[in-house]
This record gives C-alpha cells, sequence and structure tokens, in this order.
C-alpha cells in the first residue's frame, strides 16, 4: 500500500502542484484518503469570526496535499526518492531509499 511508505516526521518533496520542488516535514498522514500534511506547505488562510473578546482575524492552516504528489526525501540523494522496503537481520521491516540504498528508518 503507498500511503504506509510515508508516516509523520518524514520529509518529503513536492513533486506536483503549486508547492513543487518545495521540501517539508510531515505532521500527518491520512493514509485511508491518501492525503498528508506537510509543515508550512500548501497553507490555506481561514478568516476567522470574532469570538467574545472581539478577536478574530486570518488564521494560517496547512491543507491536505495527495500522496501521490509527494516523495520521500532522501538526505543523502537531496532529491525525492522512491521507497523500497528490505528485511533487516533481526526482522525488522526497514524503508530504504531505492536510488542510494540507505536505510531511512534510522
Ligand atoms: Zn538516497
Amino acid at each position: 500500500m503507498q500511503s504506509k511508505r510515508l508516516k509523520k516526521g518524514d520529509t518529503v518533496k513536492i513533486i506536483s502542484g503549486r508547492e513543487k520542488g518545495k521540501t517539508g516535514k510531515v505532521l500527518k498522514v491520512e493514509g485511508d484518503k491518501n492525503r498528508l500534511f506537510v509543515e508550512k506547505l500548501n497553507i490555506v488562510k481561514k478568516h476567522q469570526k470574532p469570538d467574545a473578546k472581539g478577536k478574530g482575524g486570518i488564521l494560517e492552516k496547512e491543507a491536505p496535499i495527495a500522496i501521490s504528489d509527494v516523495m520521500f526525501f532522501c538526505n543523502k540523494c537531496e532529491a525525492g526518492v522512491k521507497v523500497g522496503y528490505r528485511i533487516l537481520e533481526d526482522g525488522k521491516k526497514v524503508r530504504v531509499c531505492k536510488k542510494c540504498h540507505e536505510l531511512l528508518d534510522a
């Protein structure tokens, strides 16, 4: 399943859409919706109605990005890469960069 390849805390590169080319940290993954949220990317401004104290204004919030529009960002390759899997000697399944084979779950 594609969506399992990325998780919270990963650094991803945006490969499509208005944030194309930028990198950021994954805040949240919604695998069932095939989307995720990336820190400070795809920001939408929401107008908030003034509350009882008269405070209102513009709220900035991350909007979801389609998982298909991002790639894992490999620090070694300095590029968006495909994620593969490797089973370690102790049986643990870890993610690896398909390009440089660096472990991504160190
Ligand atoms: Zn790599």
